[in-house]
């Protein structure tokens, strides 16, 4: 089959045969039929997660959607045909965080799917039994590949801070498929956001894929902290403001502008940088800092439901093939994406 391996982290992608793989006991075979090409994964064959040499070569790749090709020894809840969307970590399904639904809190973590073991920027790729969930009926398998990272981990976001119909969320980064798939999220539960991103083009993407609850906000300038809270109803800043970005003097702006008890959320994991308000600021304002951790199994499933039912609009721009995913990294390391690609191998 045909495949986008890497030989080393931070090296360059090459599309290449390899042989077919098959499904070791409890792993199931899946003919991988869409997955995201995102800047996650870039982050993944930069090192960002591991660089470890013996994890190389390795194919990358885990927003991934297929259908069940075949199923190894012992696989009791999946069978050929069936349309699958994946999970992200290698979790060990028997820990009490695991138990209890947790799962991205897993105690024994076993890493990331396209990192210790390959992943779908593949024709097939093999996981295991555990790290499928149903792609139901209605969504597309780009839709699928959508819900596997791009709408759950907002999800899990909305989850974190009980996001409702009486917050303002100003979302940081408002053009990435987080952004705007969060931007939905938070409308559709009643609530007020200011979508910030820091040009035109992406402003109006931004525009383009949310309702009207969502109000666009130019994140360039010193008065930053001051616009985000004019904009809010009360003019008492935002309850919940999250950051997909890392960019300090942004989140700084918005630790500024947090409305009384309010909440800054966090989810960048590719920056080593730290964010350090004085402590007697999270007092005067009540406000926490509050970390989002990827998604529970049960959050991917509920962000395929979704789209399935058409509640949400995924945020994919393009389609590529095998070939173009090279070229494609090189658009998002040199930050000329926005809105989501999908790999149809
Ligand atoms: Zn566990």
């Amino acid at each position: 089959m045909n495949a986008v391996v890497l030989d080393e982290w931070g090296g360059d992608l090459e599309v290449r045969e390899v042989p077919r793989p098959e499904p070791d006991p409890g792993e199931v075979l899946v003919d991988v039929r869409a997955c995201g090409v995102t800047r996650t994964i870039e982050n993944a064959i930069q090192g960002g997660l591991s660089d470890d040499p013996g994890f190389t070569p390795r194919i990358p790749g885990h927003e991934f959607a297929g259908v069940v090709e075949a199923t190894g020894d012992g696989v009791t809840d999946h069978e050929p045909g069936d349309r699958v969307v994946s999970y992200f970590y290698l979790t060990c399904g028997t820990c009490e965080r695991c138990l209890r639904g947790d799962t991205n809190q897993c105690v024994n973590f076993g890493g990331w799917f396209g990192v210790q073991r390959d992943g779908a920027y593949a024709e097939y790729a093999t996981i295991p039994e555990s790290n499928l969930l149903a792609l139901p009926e209605g969504a597309t398998f780009a839709e699928g590949a959508v819900a596997a990272d791009g709408l759950a981990t907002p999800l899990h976001v909305c989850e974190r801070t009980g996001v409702s119909d009486d917050d303002t969320v100003l979302v940081l980064g408002a053009a990435g498929r987080i952004g705007v798939h969060l931007s939905q999220l938070a409308a559709n539960r009643g609530a007020h956001v200011l979508a910030a991103d820091v040009d035109d083009a992406r402003l109006a993407h931004v525009d383009d894929l949310t309702p009207d609850a969502v109000t666009p906000i130019d994140a360039r300038g010193d008065d930053f902290a001051e616009r985000a809270r004019d904009a809010t109803p009360f003019g008492d800043g935002p309850t919940v403001a999250v950051d997909t970005v890392g960019d300090l003097d942004t989140l700084r702006d918005a630790w500024d502008a947090l409305a009384m008890g309010g909440d800054l959320v966090t989810l960048t994991t590719h920056h080593e940088r730290s964010f350090a308000p004085l402590l007697k600021e999270f007092v005067v304002k009540e406000a926490s800092v509050v970390g989002s951790r990827y998604a529970t199994k049960d959050e991917v499933s509920r962000a395929a439901r979704l789209l399935a039912d058409g509640r949400v609009t995924a945020d994919y721009t393009d389609t590529v093939g095998l070939d173009e995913v090279p070229e494609t990294h090189e658009r998002i390391r040199n930050g000329e994406t926005f809105g989501m690609t999908v790999l149809e191998p």
